[in-house]
């Protein structure tokens, strides 16, 4: 247990935010040194990001892969230095997501015989903005498995139901522009956008509202912009939208109704980044184990929470191969207190450990 902490805590000492691609690098090339007395390794890169691919056997379609990120997003100096206190390990990428890197580690360290076994680890270093050059990069690559071990989330203490869809759109509105004095003789942008933003809000649950996890859609306006001069009216006005979906609403019923509300108002939308949402298929053997395993090992049910964001597992899905994410106890990811518990790791390696040794 000591080592695994000892790795942790040296990963969160390692600025690994996903802008700094040499850093990211340079700590692959450090865990591919731990791993390449007993697996095929290989180091590939697309646009400067780069991912680790390691398999037991000479393949690439394993078993099942162990994935991971090892990019971080941003936070203050501090929170780049681990701390232990009350039980936790706290630093960023303690929770999202180092401490399954550490896991991997310990695992391979462990693991007697390995060769015997048949299975892969995949860490790359671009999912905080997109997993583009990442994981989807390695899939049209021809990656491939029957299951991924994917423990990316934000509950903790839990494995994934399904997750939401995400659609980022811009909406510009048009108008016509002219002096403040004589407003009729223009058109204004903004309130020609603000119009459209009231209705769309319409669509969504206002919080706080009385559904605890929040299975519904939502809406965010994250940036807005337009107008030039108090005494002129804008012809221009911009808002930037982040639209999630429960699986329960489609994709096609979703993006219907906003561009169904933007033709309305002669609102313009631009598809920014879409992704899909997703269901984990329960009825799988290799998840029904994971999920017996954590029982008989803490005495406790697993939870089946629904995530509102997204994570590399939609490009799993996307080839139909299904994805575990399961986390330990943890939080605070994307904050200035990330965390993880560390006999919830403890106990979560075990699970882990015994569930891989039984199904590669
Ligand atoms: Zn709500």
């Amino acid at each position: 247990m000591k080592r695994m902490i000892q790795t942790l805590k040296y990963l969160i000492r390692q600025k690994t935010i996903t802008e700094d691609k040499t850093k990211n690098h340079e700590v692959l090339k450090w865990i591919e040194k731990k791993l390449v007395s007993k697996f095929q390794t290989k180091i590939l890169h697309k646009k400067g990001f780069y991912s680790l691919i390691a398999t037991t056997q000479k393949t690439k379609h394993p078993k099942v892969w162990l994935a991971a990120h090892l990019d971080v997003v941003p936070g203050s100096n501090e929170i780049f230095i681990p701390k232990e206190e009350k039980g936790k390990i706290i630093g960023r990428g303690a929770f999202d997501m180092k401490f399954a890197i550490a896991c991997f580690l310990k695992l391979v360290e462990e693991i007697k015989d390995i060769q015997a076994y048949n299975f892969g680890i995949m860490v790359t270093s671009d999912e905080e903005i997109g997993g583009q050059n990442g994981v989807k990069f390695l899939l049209n690559e021809q990656y491939r498995s029957e299951l991924v071990f994917l423990p990316d989330g934000c509950t903790g203490e839990s494995i994934e139901r399904e997750a939401k869809g995400v659609w980022h759109i811009e909406a510009e509105a048009r108008g016509v522009s002219t002096h403040a004095s004589r407003p009729w003789a223009g058109k204004n942008a903004i309130q020609k956008l603000i119009h459209f933003l009231y209705e769309l809000e319409k669509h969504t649950r206002s919080e706080s509202c009385e559904d605890k996890i929040h299975h519904h859609n939502t809406l965010n306006i994250g940036k807005i912009r337009g107008g030039e001069a108090i005494n002129k009216v804008p012809h221009k006005a911009v808002a930037e939208l982040d639209i999630r979906h429960i699986p329960e609403t489609s994709e096609k019923e979703i993006k219907t109704l906003v561009r169904k509300i933007a033709k309305k108002h002669r609102v313009e939308i631009r598809e920014i980044v879409y992704a899909r949402p997703t269901i984990t298929n329960f009825e799988d053997t290799k998840i029904k184990l994971y999920e017996k395993i954590y029982k008989e090992q803490t005495g406790k049910r697993l939870k089946r929470t629904l995530s509102h964001g997204s994570s590399d597992a939609r490009f799993f899905h996307e080839k139909g191969i299904p994805v575990i994410l399961a986390q330990p106890k943890g939080g605070g990811h994307h904050t200035e207190y990330e965390w993880v518990d560390i006999q919830g790791l403890e106990s979560y390696y075990q699970v882990l450990k015994k569930w891989l040794l039984t199904i590669s």
